[in-house]
């Protein structure tokens, strides 16, 4: 009777539930641009096994099987076309084999197909999301496979299984031997067209991409491996074992142990160094880094390493990897990482995260939000911490942290709020960054002076004719350089209630010597029209407090802002005919009457001086233009030859 049972059992012919047929075609059109994680699936499913069997023995459930030696075989053969993934976990019965194997997650599959069936085009993205959420992880192997075999026996003693199963569906059953005892062996049988994944470089690439930190250790060969000799010293003798450096097939691929698993505070400077070079092949030292250990209810763990941008050469890109449960996800998932933070490097193990749905469910989910904000805070918090633990070394790392901050800041309201007593601005003057104040430093220190106003600079070198009257005045000015840090002040200004103005839109403000006496001449004004061919040019008359310069040129800040907004938005748009900044700016001419030589012209009235000293004061705010120049140079060889 026991007997014919198990003739029953034999063989079983069957066809995997209702929905292969349309699964099948369907894993292959959609899967096309992610096939690699076929290995992912099939390497991690082949960890979980080890992982549940050394559960059942930690639980106390399984008493006769050592909790040692577990591992995971990677073996391929070019030859035959195929690659074998072996375990010994806890396998499977011919029960389980028809329960998890044969029987697709059918509920979800079904919407799957639905969905996909009626949806002509679609997005890759979630469909890869998908089969992992359905439980179609195994059957990733049909993007690469037209047939697999699995053979596989149970921890509890249940004869082995041999299951074969081609690309329509259709498989069979037998009872098999499984030599090496509990475990599953996966064999996939890989089609012409896809013969590049049974290469040796491929393969090695792939199992270094997803499984590097996957939690057993992994070993691959080729099926034609042929161990190395032992390493023998000058003499030719074998070298004693402890002096052997290991054949590849005998060094796991991964490092079952990632450092952010660790407890931080078992981690050394070295160690978390060694792995930031090692996970992002930069071979920079990174600024800092953060090691991210949130317990219930976040429950996700990483480390978040800030790099040393060389920002002339670099494209500032950074790299956050996505893993679940130490199984590589995906790189810079924007769904789950606060955009600025993709400029950083680091990784991120988030096992609460329902990875496997779509990019909308991402997008939408609350948990994501809240992972989203510990993060923001744990940066914020460091950021903090650094500059209060040292300042000096806080300064020194600044101009490599800076850009990160001011991006952040920009696109979170929330991180600006958390770091921004300790944004720094740099004081130059003009020709180098003297030091730094944080705002409300150079508020307090300008507070009789220039009560909530910030003066800067965008560009030191020409604007020097201005910082020195600014630091003739002891006023600091402020050196902000980059585009991003004229966007970044408007931040500032509507948080603090302050005015950023640029050196040369406040002239009369910063500048002025209120206690002198007033001059003005009609005519004075009439000729630096005429000279500066602007006939709706404003000219103004103010006594400065530096005699020695007769003209500056005030350029409205909003105005200019403006321009400098509507300039990006053109460069965006590429278009190439822009006008000159200067000329569309909304620009006062500043007659000093203070100077001497101003009231020298207003008597002398002398067209050429006065077409001279006007573009000098334009050259003091930017660069001429060629008609300009021209003109300059005419005036001054004549100014020289004059009697
Ligand atoms: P998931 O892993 O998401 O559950 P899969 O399609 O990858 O979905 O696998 C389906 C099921 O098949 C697994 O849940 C597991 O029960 C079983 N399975 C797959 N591979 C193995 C293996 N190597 N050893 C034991 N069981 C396995």
């Amino acid at each position: 009777m026991a007997n014919e049972e198990a003739k029953d059992f034999m063989t079983e012919n069957g066809e995997i539930s209702v929905t292969t047929q349309h699964i099948f075609p369907i894993i292959k059109k959609w899967l096309y641009s992610d096939k690699e994680i076929f290995l992912r699936e099939i390497v991690s499913n082949a960890c979980d096994a080890v992982t549940k069997l050394r559960r059942l023995i930690s639980l106390g459930e399984v008493k006769d099987i050592p909790d040692e030696g577990w591992r995971v075989d990677v073996v391929s053969d070019e030859k035959n076309g195929t690659i074998t993934v072996s375990d010994n976990g806890i396998g499977m019965t011919a029960e389980e084999v028809k329960k998890y194997i044969c029987q697709i997650a059918l509920s979800g599959a079904l919407e799957f197909i639905e969905k996909y069936e009626t949806t002509e085009g679609g997005d890759n993205n979630n469909a890869s999301g998908i089969i992992g959420h359905f439980g179609l992880g195994f059957y990733s192997a049909f993007m690469v496979a037209d047939k697999v075999d699995v053979i596989t026996k149970s921890f509890d003693g249940s004869p082995a299984v041999r299951w074969t199963c081609d690309e329509s569906g259709a498989y069979e059953m037998n009872d098999s031997i499984r030599q090496s005892g509990h475990g599953t062996d996966v064999i996939l049988h890989i089609t012409e067209d896809e013969k590049e994944f049974l290469k040796e470089s491929k393969i090695r690439e792939i199992l270094d991409k997803y499984c590097a930190f996957m939690p057993v250790e992994i070993y691959y060969k080729t099926a034609d491996h042929v161990c190395k000799e032992p390493d023998k010293d000058k003499d030719g003798n074998v070298k004693p074992d402890e002096e052997q450096t290991p054949c590849s097939c005998k060094t796991p691929i991964n490092d079952i142990h990632p450092l952010w698993m660790k407890n931080p505070s078992d981690c050394t400077d070295e160690e978390y160094d060694d792995f930031y070079h090692k996970v992002f092949s930069d071979w920079k030292q990174p600024l800092f880094h953060i090691h991210l250990n949130a317990d219930y209810p976040l429950n996700f763990k990483g480390i978040i390493y800030f790099p040393r941008f060389n920002t002339e050469t670099d494209q500032l890109e950074g790299q956050i990897k996505l893993y679940y449960n130490q199984v590589f996800v995906a790189d810079n998932i924007k769904e789950v990482i606060p955009e600025y933070l993709l400029m950083l490097k680091g990784v991120l193990d988030c096992p609460e995260l329902p990875l496997n749905v779509s990019r909308s469910y991402l997008q939408n989910s609350g948990y994501v939000a809240k992972i989203s904000n510990h993060i923001t805070k744990k940066v914020g918090d460091k950021i903090v911490s650094m500059f209060k633990e040292d300042r000096a070394n806080f300064e020194k790392l600044w101009p490599d942290m800076k850009i990160f901050i001011e991006y952040g800041c920009l696109r979170d309201k929330k991180f600006y709020d958390r770091v921004k007593d300790v944004i720094l601005l740099p004081i130059t003057d003009g020709k180098k960054d003297v030091k730094y104040m944080t705002v409300g430093e150079y508020l307090d220190a300008a507070k009789e002076k220039h009560e909530n106003t910030v003066y800067y600079t965008s560009s030191p070198a020409s604007h020097a004719a201005y910082i020195a009257m600014y630091q003739a005045q002891s006023i600091d000015v402020v050196d902000l350089d980059r585009f991003i840090d004229t966007q970044f002040i408007n931040v500032i200004e509507q948080d603090k209630g302050v005015k950023f103005l640029r050196v040369d839109a406040d002239v009369a403000g910063a500048l002025k010597d209120d206690t002198a006496e007033k001059y003005e001449n009609e005519k004075l004004t009439e000729l630096f029209k005429k000279v500066s061919g602007n006939d709706r040019l404003e000219v103004k008359y103010e006594a400065l407090r530096d005699p020695k310069t007769p003209l500056v040129l005030n350029i409205d800040e909003s105005g200019r802002r403006m321009d400098e907004m509507m300039k990006m938005y053109r460069m965006r748009n590429q278009n190439d005919d822009l006008p000159d900044m200067g000329d569309t700016a909304a620009a006062t001419l500043v007659v000093n009457s203070a100077s001497p030589l101003v009231k020298k012209l207003g008597e002398t009235l002398d067209e050429t001086i006065a077409a001279q000293m006007y573009t000098l004061a334009l050259l003091s705010q930017r660069p001429l233009t060629s008609d300009e120049l021209t003109g300059f140079l005419e005036r001054s060889f004549e100014l020289l030859g004059r009697e």
